[in-house]
């Protein structure tokens, strides 16, 4: 699967974009409730509106007779359905999919052997790193005999940037070499077949079935877990628990595309520590709103890539990627 270099136009577009995109979060985010559902934290009042609220509050006790019989409560709200927090899950992905209408996986690689080995490599690591080590890598051993028969000190000196070289090269010759001896050097198109390959998980077996196949997976890293906590859509904290739930929200169709947005979103905007609630679309979706900054202006500084302005993780991205590419390794 080639990849075709994002046009030099791109950085234009992607200021436009980001603007546009932030602008119209923050349209959205002052338009919509943010408290929707059961679980939603209200935004914090507007001063002039609180002080508003204060002296009419003053006003209604004033006029108030002495004997007024007391209000009674108001009634808790009662948790969210199943089905409301399906809809409304179904709602976060549309609204994902207007917002990164170019979701993709953010490796680079031009056939499915060398997604296998970038999402090996992205342990511990960012895409942006494997992306810019793994140009070399792969101009020194482009199949998998080549990787197999690559002395492991000359592998590990060529990995080196994405850390944890030692156990990603004795993972990488291992794979190769059932690549050569067990597959006849193609990369299986088959869940079960590729978590027998050493260093495969389901999470790297989803990635490489989803893009390289056209089969339909959810992948559960770090920025998917996290959010489809925030969102409600789940409370476990193991990645196959996480993808077990998720899938019985969401048609099988959606798999894929929807584990990107959803790492895009994370990587963009959700982030782990200060997710930038007040420019982030979805914001009148999510139950977790008021975890990180709701100020507008305040957290339109926390975007990143495309939607701040900054260089993305792939060196050739998409061309409908409308930030720009990333920098090679000398570069960065
Ligand atoms: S940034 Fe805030 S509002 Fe947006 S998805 Fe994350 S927690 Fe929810």
């Amino acid at each position: 699967m080639t990849e075709t270099p994002a046009k030099p136009a791109a950085k234009k577009t992607a200021t436009k974009t980001a603007t546009k995109t932030t602008t119209a979060a923050k349209k959205t985010t002052a338009k919509k409730a943010p408290a929707r559902t059961a679980a939603a934290k209200a935004p914090a009042a507007k001063p002039a509106a609180a002080k508003k609220t204060a002296a009419a509050t003053k006003t209604a006790a004033k006029k108030a007779p002495a004997k007024a019989p007391a209000k009674k409560a108001a009634p808790a709200r009662k948790p969210e359905s199943r089905v409301a927090m399906v809809r409304r899950a179904r709602r976060i992905n549309r609204e994902l999919a207007e917002l990164y209408p170019y979701a993709h996986p953010e490796l680079d690689f031009g056939n499915p052997f060398e997604l296998l080995v970038a999402t090996v490599l992205s342990a511990q690591t960012t895409d942006l790193r494997v992306n810019q080590t793994t140009p070399r890598l792969f101009a020194v051993c482009p199949t998998p005999e080549d990787m197999a028969a690559i002395p492991p000190e000359q592998l590990e000196e060529l990995i080196r940037p994405t850390g944890f070289f030692r156990a990603k090269a004795k993972s990488l010759i291992g794979l190769s070499t059932a690549l050569r001896d067990r597959f006849g050097g193609e990369v299986p198109g088959r869940l079960e077949d590729l978590v027998t390959l050493p260093g495969v998980g389901r999470k790297t077996a989803n990635v490489v079935l989803g893009n390289a196949f056209g089969v339909p997976g959810i992948t559960v890293d770090t920025h998917f877990g996290r959010l489809a906590r925030r969102f409600g859509w789940t409370t476990a904290q193991d990645a196959e628990k996480v993808e077990a739930d998720v899938a019985e929200i969401f048609p099988k169709s959606e798999w894929t595309m929807l584990s990107h947005r959803v790492v895009f979103h994370g990587r963009r905007v959700c982030h782990s520590r200060k997710p930038a609630c007040g420019a982030c679309p979805v914001a009148p979706l999510c139950p977790s709103y008021g975890e990180g900054e709701t100020d507008p202006e305040k957290a339109k500084k926390l975007l990143k890539y495309e939607l701040g302005g900054q260089p993305g993780q792939r060196l050739k991205p998409p061309a409908d990627y409308p930030g720009q590419p990333a920098l090679p390794l000398a570069a960065s």
